[in-house]
C-alpha cells in the first residue's frame, strides 16, 4: 500500500520504535495495538489518541483489511467458509467450525503452497506469496467481527505450509498470544506441518507451545514420497526424530494426521506398521476420511476399514480420533473452495 506500513503486523515494540521516531510517547504503542487487535480498520476510529498523531499515522500507515468475496454457512453444522480477497487481490479461504467449546477457526498461512502433496487441493495451483503475520491475524480478527463471537481454538491448517513462512508465522503466534491483544494461550492454537524438520526444531526453541500436528499419511518413506514430495527431503525417521525433541521441549502432546486413502495407506499392515513407529510417544493420530480432490485418483477408504485401523491402533496403546466432517456440503475443507472455483475458471490470477 504505496510503501506504507500496516499496522496489524506489527508488534508493540515495533509500534514503540515508530512512535519514538515520530517524537510521541511509546506507552500510546499499546493504545495503537489494543485498536487494531480489537478489529478496528480506520486509524481515526482510535479515539483516545489526538487527531495530530492519528493524521502522522495514516501517512505513514494502514491497517490491513479484507474483502469478504462470499460467505458460505452449511446448513448441516453450521460451519462457516469465508473466501477474503486480500489487498493486493489474491484470494485466500478460512473456515469457522462451532464445536461443543466454542469456536474454532481454521486459517491459511500462504496464497497457494510449494509442498506438491499429490492429493491436496491447495497445491495445483502452485505458490504464489507468504501471508504476512497481520493478514493471518486478520482472518481472525474479520471473522470474529462478522460473527460476534470469540474464536477459542485457531489452527493454522489452511491453504499453505505454516514453517515455510516461518518468520511470519511465529510472528503472527506472538501477535495473538499477547495479552494486549486477542491473547489466545498457546494451548488454543495448532500448527500443522508437512514435516519441515529443521523449522520443527527452531519452533520447540521459541517458548510458544502450541501444539504441531504433523501431516503423516504413511507408516514408511516408501509410501509417503508416493504422495508427499518433502519426504524425500526429511524422512519419517527424522520427523519422528524432531517430534520428540518438540514434546521433550514443549511438554506437548504431537498429533499424527493421517488421510486415509483407498488401497495406499489403509491396511491392517499400514496400521501395525506405524503403530509400531510411533508407540510410547506423547502423541495421538487423527485419522482423516481423505476429501476427493477432482483429478488426483485418491479415494477415500471405506468406514470399515478407518475403524479396523483405529482399533489396531489402539491395541497398541496408541489414541485415535476420527476426525469428524464438518461443512460437507459447502466445501469446507481446505483449499477445496478456491480450487474448485479455479477449476470453474471463477478465479482468474
Ligand atoms: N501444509 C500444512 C497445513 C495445510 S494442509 C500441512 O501439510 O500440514 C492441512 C491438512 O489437510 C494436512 O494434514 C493435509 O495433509 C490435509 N489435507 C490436504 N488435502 C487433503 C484432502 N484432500 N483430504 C484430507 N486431508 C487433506
Amino acid at each position: 500500500m504505496d510503501g506504507k506500513i500496516d499496522l496489524l503486523s506489527m508488534t508493540i515494540e515495533e509500534l514503540e520504535n515508530m512512535l519514538t521516531q515520530m517524537g510521541h510517547q511509546k506507552f500510546r504503542a499499546k493504545q495503537i495495538f489494543q485498536w487494531t487487535n480489537k478489529g478496528i480498520k480506520d486509524i481515526d476510529g482510535m479515539s483516545n489518541l489526538s487527531k495530530d498523531l492519528r493524521e502522522q499515522l495514516k501517512e505513514r500507515a494502514y491497517i490491513n483489511r479484507f474483502e469478504i468475496i462470499k460467505k458460505f454457512v452449511s446448513n448441516i453444522d453450521g460451519t462457516a467458509k469465508y473466501l477474503f480477497r486480500l489487498g493486493d487481490g489474491n484470494i485466500i479461504e478460512s473456515v469457522l467450525m462451532k464445536y461443543s467449546h466454542g469456536y474454532s477457526a481454521c486459517i491459511s498461512s500462504q496464497v497457494g503452497c510449494k509442498m506438491g502433496c499429490k492429493f491436496c487441493a491447495s497445491t495445483g495451483a502452485g505458490f504464489v506469496r507468504n501471508l504476512t503475520s497481520g493478514e493471518m491475524l486478520d482472518q481472525i480478527l474479520t471473522i470474529q467481527n462478522d460473527t460476534k463471537e470469540r474464536i477459542g481454538n485457531v489452527v493454522i491448517m489452511g491453504i499453505g505450509e505454516p514453517l515455510d513462512n516461518y518468520e511470519n508465522v511465529v510472528k503472527f503466534l506472538r501477535l495473538i498470544n499477547h495479552k494486549d491483544g486477542v491473547n489466545l494461550g498457546a494451548r488454543h492454537i495448532s500448527v500443522s506441518t508437512c514435516g519441515l524438520v529443521p523449522e520443527v526444531l527452531r519452533l520447540a526453541e521459541e517458548k510458544i507451545p502450541v501444539t504441531l500436528s504433523i501431516s503423516l499419511h504413511a507408516p514408511n518413506d516408501t509410501i509417503r514420497e508416493k504422495i508427499m514430495p518433502v519426504n524425500k527431503r526429511y524422512s519419517i525417521d527424522k520427523i519422528i526424530e524432531a517430534c520428540k525433541i518438540y514434546t521433550e521441549a514443549t511438554n506437548r502432546r504431537i498429533t499424527f494426521e493421517y488421510a486415509m486413502i483407498n488401497g495406499l495407506n489403509d491396511s491392517k499392515e499400514n496400521a501395525l506398521e506405524l503403530a509400531g513407529r510411533i508407540r510410547g510417544m506423547l502423541c495421538h493420530v487423527n485419522l482423516i476420511p481423505i476429501n476427493t480432490v477432482s483429478d488426483t485418483g485418491f479415494k477415500r477408504s471405506s468406514k470399515d476399514k478407518i475403524a479396523i485401523f483405529k482399533e489396531i491402533l489402539e491395541r497398541y496403546g496408541v489414541e485415535t480420533t476420527v476426525r469428524r466432517e464438518l461443512g460437507s456440503d459447502i466445501n469446507a475443507a481446505c483449499g477445496q473452495l478456491r480450487r474448485s472455483l479455479m477449476d470453474e475458471g471463477q478465479l482468474v490470477f
